[in-house]
């Protein structure tokens, strides 16, 4: 009999790693939470032990993994499998090579470095088609509504990450040439508009607690100012779902993110904004824009299981060079 094809993913964020093993037939068959050590000795340290754990978790023993997958914040170099500038993590510029290092630790196992964004696109994917119940390769794009804002974009089955590893990156896509400066040197960003901070400067906490959460507990209360704050939100997401499906496609938008932690009220206003603005354009209704926007699928870590995914690569990928 074959052994199962074990892979780990882990998803290092600056205070939590996340850790999956996905088994043969991609399900998830343990997964654990860890806190993030920093810089580039805890990192190396922490993910090992997060890999060992969660393996440990399962049952089984490092052997019986074939390949680990690691999302990172910062700039990866995937084909070198290295991080640098990932500030959360307490690394610099200096590039840290991960991939080797962890491989090292873990009994020289194949080990596939991503960028966070993107192994969340991948899990999302992995698991929208293991909800569609086939393995169709999937056209989705993961939207990340966090401090800042950018898509992570899979076509085919398959990341896609563009020549110079900026696809996806439409929160630096000006909506409004008078509007405020963005960090990025330009102005009206939809980043400005659309991501986590936004709501932030929309809506001030005005107890400490999230401000999506605030601005949506004062709106469902029926609060004039929060129903118009949160009618404004939504159409700047919905803005940026519309400009990912115009620009390649993609069957699924999924919200994710800080701010998607809100779930179905957030897709609500979300799919009422594009409804909305469905109305006058028969072209726009006609690409069903509000059925094509939705949640993460089922409450497991998406980065770390498209970490997993990932990882799965490196096997292959370590073979292709060997072979
Ligand atoms: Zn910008």
């Amino acid at each position: 009999m074959a052994s199962p094809r074990l892979s780990v993913g882990l998803d290092i964020g600056g205070t939590k790693t996340l850790a999956v093993l996905l088994g043969d037939d991609g399900e998830v068959l343990a997964q654990s939470r860890l806190s993030t050590a920093l810089g580039p000795v805890g990192v190396v340290d922490g993910a090992a032990r997060a890999v060992q754990g969660v393996v440990r978790q399962a049952g089984v023993t490092l052997d019986a993994v074939t390949g680990v997958g690691v999302g990172v914040p910062g700039l990866v170099d995937a084909g070198a499998g290295t991080v640098r500038h990932a500030v959360n993590l307490g690394l610099d510029g200096a590039a840290l090579d991960l991939s080797t290092l962890l491989s090292a630790r873990l009994g020289g196992v194949g080990v596939g470095v991503e960028n966070d964004l993107n192994v969340a696109a991948v899990g999302a994917a992995h698991l929208v088609e293991a909800e569609a119940g086939d393995r169709t390769p999937t056209d989705l794009a993961f939207l990340a509504l966090g401090t800042g804002l950018a898509a992570g974009i899979v076509l085919d089955g398959r990341l896609r990450r563009g020549s110079h590893g900026a696809a996806g990156e439409i929160g630096h896509v000006p909506v409004d040439p008078a509007g405020p400066p963005c960090a990025c040197g330009q102005r009206g960003c939809l980043e400005l508009y659309a991501s986590g901070s936004a709501v932030t400067a929309l809506w001030p906490t005005a107890t400490g607690r999230p401000a999506p959460v605030e601005l949506f507990e004062a709106a469902a209360a029926g609060d004039p100012d929060a129903l118009v704050a949160r009618a404004t939100y939504a159409r700047a997401v919905a803005a940026a779902v519309r400009m990912l499906v115009l620009t390649v496609d993609v069957q699924h938008v999924v919200l994710g993110g800080g701010v998607s932690q809100l779930g179905q009220p957030l897709l609500d206003v979300v799919r009422d904004a594009l409804v909305d603005e469905s109305a006058a354009s028969g072209f726009l209704r006609s690409l069903d824009l509000p059925g094509r926007v939705r949640l993460a699928p089922g409450r497991v870590a998406v980065g770390a299981v498209g970490a997993a995914v990932v990882g799965r690569g490196a096997v292959a990928h370590a073979r292709d060079l060997a072979g």
